[in-house]
């Protein structure tokens, strides 16, 4: 039996366009470093192999996931030309996998070391010292042993604890700990900055930098910023519209009483689409250009919006949630978290739109090529 694509009506449509905008930016904040992109977790749940093909189509040469599995696919996606490292590095059972796509590991320990040195026939490796992040990498202790086993790396690499706030001292202690710990493999070429410390300027920026977020249009930074485009605009169904009087509740336990007769909007959008339940009574979307608050709790599937002030409203309108018109990072604020995490919970039932970038390289046969934002 066929079964029938399963979206919730939502849709998210990336722009291709702004994503090698955000791209030439970022290269042009570091004109003297290689600009590699960061296509971990589904490119932030935007889709890793159209992401991949549009950025490599635009000249980019690196690029970084978390697991093999996920650089086999994109290996899939983009051919054979650029370079792929796999932030966890490998262990016993991915080795053949690493092998068959051609990818980098990042050796994050002292065991990986000697795994790579044992099994990786030769092939090159990066490395990733532990500068004070205390969380992948290896310690200070471990580095002279890994040096034995893996004397040529072609990349060295660490990561900032706190870049999301430029004026934070130990963004310093770091650069300065890396500087002093890479000076061990002194032919390696060196990265230290994601996103916030590639936008901190050439001290941060060494050989090349690992962008992520900045791609997408999420800012790296405790503060929004407006150099970078939105790439990512979430609109959801209207699916019944409730006229209502002073004195009702809405919604699981009633937190919302209303204060007036309203008119409320139901959408095809839940929790269990992205919508976090932390937005509830704090969120709003643009529908007909206005600003509607989201009351009641956000529930699995649906949420109850205040369309009252937005003018004819109707089952079927869209209903943005965060784009061009409601910055993804006040979006993330009203569900008491960061863009990052907004982008990749989008759920499996939220369809995924691509407009822009270069479809002529797109081979995904399902891929749906749109027109731009509206
Ligand atoms: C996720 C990640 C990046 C990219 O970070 P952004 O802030 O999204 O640019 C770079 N390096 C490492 C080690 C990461 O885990």
């Amino acid at each position: 039996m066929r079964t029938e694509p399963l979206t919730c009506g939502a849709t998210v449509e990336v722009d291709l366009d702004a994503l090698l905008a955000n791209y030439r930016l970022l290269r042009n904040l570091a004109p003297d470093a290689e600009t590699a992109a960061v296509v971990k977790c589904d490119a932030y749940g935007l889709g890793a192999a159209p992401v991949g093909q549009a950025l490599a189509g635009a000249g980019c040469r690196s690029f970084f996931v978390t697991y093999p599995e996920e650089g086999a696919r994109l290996r899939a996606a983009i051919g054979g030309a650029a370079a792929i490292y796999v932030f966890n590095g490998p262990d016993p059972r991915s080795l053949g996998l690493f092998a068959r796509a051609g990818l980098i590991p990042i050796v994050n320990s002292l065991d990986q070391a000697r795994l790579w040195r044992r099994d990786g026939r030769g092939a090159p490796a990066a490395l990733h010292l532990d500068t004070g992040i205390n969380r992948l990498g290896a310690p200070a202790a471990h580095h002279a042993a890994i040096a034995v086993e893996i004397d040529a790396p072609v990349l060295v690499m660490s990561h900032l604890a706190c870049s999301s706030d430029p004026g934070h001292a130990e963004n310093r202690r770091q650069l300065d700990a890396f500087v002093a710990a890479a000076a061990r493999w002194p032919r390696a070429r060196r990265s230290l900055a994601a996103s916030a410390g590639a936008m901190m300027g050439r001290d941060y920026q060494f050989d090349m930098t690992r962008i992520g977020a900045a791609l997408y249009g999420v800012s790296p930074f405790d503060a929004p910023d407006d150099r970078l485009a939105p790439t990512a605009r979430l609109t959801a169904q209207v699916l019944q519209v409730f006229d209502a009087s002073a004195g009702d509740g809405v919604g699981y336990s009633r937190i919302s009483v209303l204060t007036r007769a309203s008119r409320l909007a139901t959408l095809a959008f839940g929790y269990g689409d992205g919508l976090h339940r932390a937005a509830s009574l704090r969120a709003e979307v643009l529908l007909g250009g206005v600003r509607c608050p989201v009351l009641g709790r956000v529930s699995m599937d649906l949420a109850v919006v205040d369309v009252t002030d937005a003018g004819k409203v109707s089952p079927g309108d869209r209903a943005e949630i965060f784009g061009p018109g409601l910055p993804v990072h006040e979006a993330a604020a009203a569900m008491q978290t960061i863009g990052y995490e907004v982008l990749t919970s989008l759920g499996p039932r939220v369809a995924r739109l691509y407009s822009g970038g270069a479809p002529s390289v797109v081979r995904d046969g399902d891929l749906a090529v749109t027109g731009r934002f509206a």
